[in-house]
């Protein structure tokens, strides 16, 4: 977007929290059990002497976490530091239990990747500055007149990935941030939670005039925790740095929250008061040094990604591109349409149209009672056979549009097989015309005037006659069949 001769420069910073079972220097859990939520785990049950920072303890490094770490720069095209270090970056804040985070800082595990993003003017590639390991932060707790620190996710393990300034509006910033969410959900190593933070962001921006060379100074958005706030908060951001400016004033580096209810950016502190870290090499580990032939082995083990699965969707479905975009956007929603696919080719339905038939009703219904309800395809009761069943029913034009939708809307509800609910609800199209004919005869007994207008050749009038059976019917008949008796019974 621009504005006046203005265009925004956009650079991410994204912490994604590793799904690693134990914290990046200790033992300690770093997730909570299976199927519990972080606020269901006792507060600070999961620390030890390392995690809570006691004087005297030492950290061991995870190599799990390491490994996520490679994962993630090899599926982004990253070189690969073989001998990288940790730093430590000091400063105060009570969630801080060493006074310092062990981060990296002058040598990262990986450096100078790119990733593919999808923008309405088509493909676009944006760098990866670097991606590095370090310890998450513990929490604070605030009640009423004082403070606690809940230090259960001290030193879990965060990826951050550092993006080049290269994108240039809040729709591009978005799409980097789907795609790069996709990446490490399809590669299992960040839960992709980003109602609980597991995958958050820092946006910079800053405005220049669209010839200047040189790039204009930035504000720091910080944790926007999803799509829809990273894309609200860049545009008013861009906005209101455009106004600073032409009203001759200069924008000044700083970090800024964002207020979801207003809708604005603020204040939160500027660099020059913040950031003097004092980095240097974390003594107590010993630098990492990383086997070639363990990136190798690794490199196999990535999974198809989402660029290469929208490729492929393409190709074997025939599906347009914008539809094998969105079904790849999300490892689970992919896997589920491969698996309804799959189904109907087991039953003989020409695999090109059941495809497209299929990425529909995910692309449109599905999609929306997920947004609706805000939840993953695999927390819903809804399963593939349920989809490949409405999709053989409209195949057998047995069930009209409206009718797969209700089916759709009623088995997420209850769970329960298409076949039931289609004969419960009485969801089936009747393509009889034995049942069909009487209702063609009664509205062209009722409609005179409109029967004149079609015989003095207004063929239009057939759509008004169609919608009047379809009003009587429910909804239920078969129009291509309503159309055909009508035409027989006029000419
Ligand atoms: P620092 O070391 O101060 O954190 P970096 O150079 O690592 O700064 O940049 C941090 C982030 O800010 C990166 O994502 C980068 O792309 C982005 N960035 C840097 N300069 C600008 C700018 N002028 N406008 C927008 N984003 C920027
Ligand atoms: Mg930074
Ligand atoms: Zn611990």
């Amino acid at each position: 977007m621009s504005d006046h001769g203005f265009e925004a420069v956009i650079g991410l910073e994204i912490h994604a929290q590793l799904s690693t079972e134990s914290k990046i220097f200790c033992s300690c859990p770093a997730k909570p059990p299976a199927g519990r939520s972080v606020s269901e785990v006792k507060v600070n049950a999961n620390t030890c002497p390392v995690c809570a920072g006691h004087p005297g303890s030492l950290p061991v490094l995870n190599h799990k976490a390491v490994e996520y770490a490679l994962k993630a720069g090899l599926a982004t095209n990253c070189k690969i530091n073989l001998r990288n270090w940790f730093s430590r970056k000091n400063y105060f804040y009570p969630d801080l239990p060493k006074g310092y985070q062990i981060s990296q800082y002058d040598k990262p595990v990986c450096e100078n990747g790119w990733l593919n993003i999808e923008t309405k003017a088509g493909p676009k590639k944006i760098r990866l500055k670097r991606i590095h390991l370090e310890e998450d932060a513990g929490k604070n707790v605030h009640m009423a007149g004082f403070s606690m620190i809940n230090l259960n996710r001290a030193s879990v393990p965060l990826i951050e990935i550092v993006s080049e300034p290269d994108m240039g509006s809040a729709e591009e910033a978005g799409s980097y941030m789907r795609a790069l969410h996709a990446v490490v959900t399809y590669l299992d190593i960040c839960d992709g939670n980003m109602q609980e933070g597991n995958f958050r962001c820092d946006a910079n921006v800053s405005v220049k005039i669209k010839s200047a060379k040189e790039l204009g100074t930035r504000t720091e958005i910080k944790n926007l925790n999803s799509f829809r706030f990273v894309e609200k908060a860049i545009d008013y951001e861009m906005s209101r740095q455009i106004e600073v400016i032409k009203a001759g004033g200069r924008i000044v580096q700083e970090t800024r929250t964002y207020d979801a209810s207003k809708n604005i950016t603020l204040p939160m502190r500027s660099k020059e008061e913040a950031e003097d870290y004092r980095y240097f090499a974390e003594p107590d580990l010993l630098p990492l040094v990383i086997d070639p032939a363990r990136v190798d082995e690794l490199r196999l083990t990535l999974p198809e990604l989402p660029e290469q699965k929208r490729a492929r969707f393409v190709l074997e479905f025939s599906l347009p591109w914008y539809d094998a975009a969105v079904l790849s956007s999300s490892r689970a929603l992919a896997e589920f349409f491969e698996k309804s696919a799959g189904i109907l080719s087991s039953r003989g339905l020409d695999g090109k149209a059941a495809g497209k038939s299929t990425a529909n009703l995910l692309i449109g219904e599905v999609t929306r009672l997920l947004n609706e309800e805000n939840i993953v395809i695999g927390e819903s009761k809804l399963v593939p056979e349920h989809i490949a069943d409405v999709v053989q029913l409209l195949e057998e034009k047995a069930v009209s549009s409206t009718g797969a939708k209700a089916a759709i809307s009623a088995a997420w509800k209850s769970g329960h097989a298409i076949g039931t609910i289609v004969e419960r609800d009485g969801l089936r199209q009747v393509s009889d015309s034995a049942v069909l004919e009487p209702f063609v005869e009664k509205v062209i007994a009722a409609f005179p005037d409109q029967v004149a207008e079609y015989k003095a050749g207004k063929v239009k009038v057939l759509s008004f006659f169609i919608g009047q059976i379809m009003k009587q019917t429910g909804g239920k008949a078969n129009p291509a069949l309503i159309q055909e008796l009508i035409k027989k019974k006029l000419s």
